[in-house]
């Protein structure tokens, strides 16, 4: 038993690990439960479940949504739902529709922009491209020497081929994930609020939406953080999680289970969501 991590991408989404690859990885670090979140789509989420079973090692439904709420881009994570619920596939095919909209119009940007590039150019991959794989692409094009690159010259908010993506009202997003028999939580909570000054009144709002609890233990953050996210958690009733947002090399730095100096993220947590949900 060494700590669990609800917080983890595979190649459904931008992750660079398949999710049996992911099981197996986190097999070998002894973490005793994981959760798959993919943004937006939950399609890799019978591998890991059923490699999970091969191993021995336990694996809940995940997801990690993007919603919006007010001025605020948030996102969502779904646990312990069901993943076969044809509302909720219904729901998500929303957004990933959008986000292949969304990809088209940053590449008409990028053409627009005078680079012979196209969304064919690549490679397949099982799940949902995003942004790393265009930048990837880009590295491949040689448009671009790095990621950090292709981001701050061309993909970020404010730069060239920057195209918002649409994102679903936060209260459409909870009532999803709680419609499909799983429990909400807010994910990285000071990711877009470092000092947490929005967070009372958000996880308010959030809280009266139907939002089960917030994401505690995350690699970003710092004691203080830790602290005042706990205690605001606590005077809200709310329950708390934690994970390490794991994307293997697209994030290298980040390690599964989170920091290796910090504790176990504790397998109580996820006994009270299973208790819940
Ligand atoms: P998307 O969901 O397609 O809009 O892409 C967002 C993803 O891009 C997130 O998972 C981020 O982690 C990733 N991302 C944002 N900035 C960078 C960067 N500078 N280098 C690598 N990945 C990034
Ligand atoms: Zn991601
Ligand atoms: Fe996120
Ligand atoms: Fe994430």
């Amino acid at each position: 038993m060494n700590g669990i991590d609800l917080h983890i991408h595979s190649t459904y989404s931008d992750g660079t690990n398949s999710p049996a690859k992911l099981v197996e990885l986190a097999h070998r670090e002894g973490l005793s439960a994981i959760a798959l979140t993919d943004h937006d789509t939950t399609a890799g989420i019978d591998e890991a479940m059923s490699h999970g079973h091969t191993l021995g090692l336990e694996v809940i439904p995940g997801v990690e949504v993007s919603a919006g709420h007010n001025d605020h881009a948030l996102h969502i994570l779904g646990y312990n739902f069901n993943p076969e619920d044809n509302l909720l596939q219904q729901r998500l095919r929303v957004l990933q529709d959008a986000r292949h909209q969304r990809n088209l119009s940053i590449f008409a940007k990028l053409r627009e922009l005078g680079f012979a590039i196209d969304i064919n150019e690549i490679p397949p991959t099982p799940g949902q491209v995003g942004r790393p794989h265009i930048a990837r692409l880009l590295i491949a094009k040689k448009i671009v020497k790095t990621m950090d690159q292709a981001f701050a010259r061309l993909l970020r908010r404010g730069t060239a081929a920057y195209v918002q993506c649409y994102r679903m009202e936060a209260a459409a997003a909870i009532t999803m994930i709680k419609d499909a028999g799983g429990l909400a939580f807010l994910a990285h909570p000071a990711a877009n609020d470092r000092k947490l000054q929005a967070a009372p009144q958000l996880l308010a709002d959030l809280k009266g939406m139907g939002l089960a609890g917030l994401e505690l233990h995350y690699p970003a953050h710092t004691p203080k953080t830790f602290k005042t996210l706990l205690h605001l958690g606590q005077d809200l009733e709310l329950m708390f999680s934690g994970g390490s947002d794991f994307h293997g090399d697209g994030k290298p730095h980040i390690k599964l289970g989170g920091p290796p100096k910090e504790p176990p993220i504790p397998y109580e947590l996820l006994a009270a969501i299973k208790d819940k949900s």
